[in-house]
């Protein structure tokens, strides 16, 4: 399985940034892992137009082909553009739009609909994991937001704790490996050989400071990186951490 290392933009960056970040397509030329970038949903043509080695995705889909839908962008619209992958149930979006587990589903399949691959987003709260609920919260995410029909195209998990994502805080190597271990048990368990070339992704504070521990976790395949990934130098650390581990 190729190891992945995804940026999300959130509603951050520019055309200048985008420039800016060009310069990892010469860095990473020959880069042994994929790397993708997902901007706000107005940059991703000008992003297509300026990256051939790096991926642009999306930070979320519609979970409907086409309607009286305003604001929203579906799947095949960002098929149509060139989009290879799309988060879904980011915790911001499952927290700011009250998107449900069934709701992600629902995206990942449109996703895969569209031949795009999703990125499907579980964690726990800060809450969750005080009381001892974490690897029940990442069960019932799986239940509600895999299901058998994605596993026949390709599909990514990204575990992102949500007391992690934006606040430097990252969890102990143990904290990540057990939850990683859990998803990748649970994914042999219910879902057989797809599990072992679905990439897990840890997201929470990824820094080039820290993603070399983080990547020597086993069953982690690679980081969805938010701030840093703005950054050349950041993300271009990462991305080197990632190739090497
Ligand atoms: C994210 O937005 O998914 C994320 C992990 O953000 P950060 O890396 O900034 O914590």
């Amino acid at each position: 399985m190729k190891k992945l290392a995804a940026g999300n933009w959130k509603m951050n960056g520019s055309l200048e940034v985008l420039a800016e970040l060009a310069k990892l397509e010469i860095r990473h030329k020959e880069s042994t892992v994929d790397v993708l970038i997902c901007p706000p949903a107005i940059y991703i043509q000008p992003a297509l137009s300026l990256f051939s080695s790096i991926s642009i995705g999306a930070q979320d889909c519609h979970m409907y082909q086409s309607g009286a839908y305003t604001g929203n962008i579906s799947a095949e619209m960002l098929a149509d553009l060139g989009v290879n992958s799309v988060l879904v149930g980011h915790s911001e979006r499952r927290i700011d739009h009250t998107e449900t587990d069934s709701m992600v589903l629902q995206k990942a399949l449109a996703a895969q609909t569209a031949g795009i691959k999703p990125i499907i987003c579980i964690g726990e709260t800060l809450n969750q994991r005080e009381s001892g609920q974490t690897l029940n919260v990442i069960e019932k995410q799986m239940n509600g937001s895999l299901h058998k029909d994605l596993t026949s195209y390709p599909f990514v998990i990204a575990y992102e704790p949500v007391w992690a994502i934006g606040t430097g805080h990252v969890p102990s190597s143990q904290q990540i490996a057990e939850v990683h271990n859990f998803c990748r048990n649970y994914l042999e368990h219910n879902f057989h050989e797809i599990a072992a070339n679905t990439p897990l992704l840890y997201g929470g504070s990824v820094k080039g400071s820290n993603a070399k521990k983080i990547f020597a976790i086993p069953n982690v395949d690679g980081a969805l990186v938010g701030a840093a990934s703005l950054k050349v130098d950041d993300f271009s650390s990462i991305i080197e951490a990632l190739e090497k581990s």
